[in-house]
């Protein structure tokens, strides 16, 4: 698959406020951001989208989201809520094809998104 923005980020050939790195994932403030927290989670491996998610990629999907729940915590929202969203293909919203998952809070969240 192409290499996206994200893969940039990674290897720090672009700047972004990274929050988190570890061996599978690194987290990092959105650019545009729809919250007052909005962070985006993503896996190092270079992987399009949950649609094109494997078997194999069941440990690193659940990563991506305990290390958001963990960031959450650190950002101060676990109380007042959060969410964390997928957008996956043109229909889901999906414009970076390299899977991350959105972590938002900080303001009341509106249901049903958009
Ligand atoms: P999605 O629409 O789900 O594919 O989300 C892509 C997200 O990536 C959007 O919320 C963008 O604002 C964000 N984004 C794009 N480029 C960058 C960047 N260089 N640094 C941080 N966030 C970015």
């Amino acid at each position: 698959m192409a290499e996206t923005i994200f893969s940039k980020i990674i290897r720090r050939e672009i700047p972004a406020d990274i929050v988190f790195e570890d061996e599978q994932c690194l987290a990092f403030r959105d650019i545009n951001p729809q919250a007052p927290t909005h962070i985006l989670v993503i896996p190092k491996e270079n992987l399009e989208g949950l649609q094109a998610a494997e078997p194999r990629h069941e440990q690193l999907l659940g990563h991506l989201l305990l290390i958001a729940a963990q960031l959450a915590q650190q950002e101060g929202i676990t109380a007042t809520g959060y969410r964390c969203a997928i957008n996956a293909g043109a229909e889901g919203g999906q414009t970076v094809y390299h899977l991350h998952l959105h972590l938002l809070g900080g303001r009341q969240l509106d249901w049903p998104p958009g």
